[in-house]
């Protein structure tokens, strides 16, 4: 009986669930801070946060109280209306990145709709004049037909060509940039840390660059804080770490808490493109939504996790470095969104070993290992941490050496 009610549900998800994701792992039922549950009552250390989202932890008591009291105030009007948390939640959103009074908001429903509306403000910008649009190789920005075309991972693209067109994409150099950029360019979007690729660097300079080069040939630079954004990084946006003002930047996953919203903000010039007509969102920015991600942007201000994502970052890192593991050749990215260089491209073997082990992290490559836990994480969850991510890496480490002496053994027989 009991063996048939656990693999119901995969049974539930192969036959139901669209062909688009690999098996899943666990049927999750519940979460705490940064632990979950799954329905056979085994828990685990989330170190994902559902890939950069779960800012405050799950079902933090602000997040909570937030939906409670809005939807019990007023779920969703359309945008023939204001409402005071989309008000309220536009203008945070409008101090945190710095804005000024020139500033303006658009909100979407996730990610790829706040890029879809970036693209579409690049053509408002471009014109006939100005068809091209520069993206990063190997940056993510999104699954839809828009967003996929800014997107530079042919795989991805591939069996949906054809795509939108004038999306030309460059090598993440500024020698790239300088050669690549002329008075036809309407955009440069740019991903400051590359998430979804492995959590890989811009080159120092890079983003002051692009503004330099963007500014002079009369480009917008477009910026997706996406995943790098609400706080992250140890700044609320990573652009912030470089002192450069761009002309908008897209703001989604962490920003709400696992409540579905984007945004894009645009800064100077920038905010006079869109015009009546131009675009829109049934869902978007309604006050269940907005009221949520201003209570979870206020409890990161309040509670000082801006500060804390650097320090708490710096602190996972060296506890992998203090694993010793001869699989880790060390960490990138910055703040809590920071990837794991395996020596070896055996990152899902990792991931699996890791959540036999009770921790959930992810692959996001071969030979990278994405850690993005809550900003709220203390010193327990971290030395929790230590302890199951040291035992997945022994695992595979065991995995490795006995393929090793398999293969010398076949070798020499
Ligand atoms: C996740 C992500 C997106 C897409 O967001 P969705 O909400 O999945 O549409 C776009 N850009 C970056 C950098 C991301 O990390």
């Amino acid at each position: 009986m009991t063996a048939q009610a656990t693999v119901s549900w995969k049974d539930d998800a192969s036959r139901d669930l669209v062909l688009n994701s690999g098996d899943r792992f666990a049927l999750l039922v519940r979460g705490v801070g940064a632990h979950l549950w799954d329905d056979e009552g085994t828990r685990y250390l989330d170190f994902l946060g559902g890939i950069a989202v779960i800012s405050l932890g799950h079902a933090h008591p602000v997040f909570v109280k937030a939906v409670a009291d809005q939807a019990a105030t007023l779920g969703h009007v359309s945008n023939y209306f204001a409402t005071p948390p989309q008000l309220g939640l536009a203008a945070r959103l409008k101090r945190l990145a710095g804005t000024g009074e020139s500033g303006r908001v658009y909100f979407g429903n996730s990610g790829a709709e706040a890029n879809e509306a970036a693209f579409k403000l690049a053509r408002l910008h471009g014109g006939a004049d100005r068809p091209r649009i520069l993206a990063l190789k190997n940056a993510f920005h999104g699954r839809t037909m828009g967003t996929l075309a800014l997107t530079g991972k042919p795989a991805m693209q591939q069996p949906f060509e054809p795509m939108v067109p004038g999306v030309e994409f460059l090598d993440s150099t500024i020698e790239a940039l300088e050669a690549a950029i002329d008075d036809r360019v309407a955009a440069l979007f740019v991903e400051p840390i590359k998430g979804e690729a492995g959590v890989l660097e811009l080159p120092e300079g890079y983003l002051a660059a692009a503004r330099e080069l963007t500014e002079r040939h009369g480009a917008l630079l477009i910026i997706d804080e996406i995943q790098t954004g609400a706080g992250r990084t140890g700044a609320w946006f990573a652009f912030q770490h470089t002192g450069i003002t761009p002309d908008a930047i897209t703001v989604a996953k962490g920003i709400g808490n696992g409540i579905p919203i984007g945004a894009l903000i645009t800064f100077g010039a920038a905010s006079d493109l869109f015009y009546p007509g131009t675009h829109g969102s049934t869902f978007g920015g309604n006050p269940l939504a907005t009221a949520v991600a201003s209570a979870v942007l206020d409890e990161i201000e309040s509670a000082g996790l801006v500060d804390a994502a650097a320090e708490r970052g710096q602190q996972i890192r060296d506890a992998v470095t203090a694993i010793g593991s001869a699989l880790v050749e060390g960490c990138r990215g910055q703040g809590l969104l920071i990837g794991v260089a395996l020596r070896h491209p055996v990152a899902g073997a990792v991931v699996a070993a890791a959540q036999q082990h009770g921790l959930i992290i992810n692959a996001a490559n071969d030979s990278t290992i994405r850690l993005a836990p809550a900003l709220t994480i203390g010193d327990v969850e971290i030395d929790e941490f230590q302890n199951l991510f040291a035992r997945a890496l022994a695992t595979v480490e065991d995995a490795l050496m006995l393929d090793d002496t398999h293969e010398t053994t076949e070798a020499s027989a």
